[in-house]
């Protein structure tokens, strides 16, 4: 599980599903750095920081 940066706590999963098709947030490749990765497509896992409300996307 991973730990908030910010306030060392765990980190817990989130529903960031979205109306546009309930298939999740995927990382578009139209440039910049996560173009750079050449992720595209790939699923993302969303985690929420219970303190500061941070959310990180982590790549499958
Ligand atoms: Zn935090």
């Amino acid at each position: 599980m991973p730990t908030c940066p910010d306030c060392d706590v765990s980190m817990e999963p989130v529903d960031h599903q979205t109306s546009y098709g309930g298939d999740g947030v995927r990382i578009e490749t139209s440039g910049g750095v996560l173009g750079a990765l050449d992720l595209k497509g790939t699923h993302l896992d969303a985690y929420l920081c219970p303190e500061c409300n941070l959310v990180r996307f982590y790549a499958d």
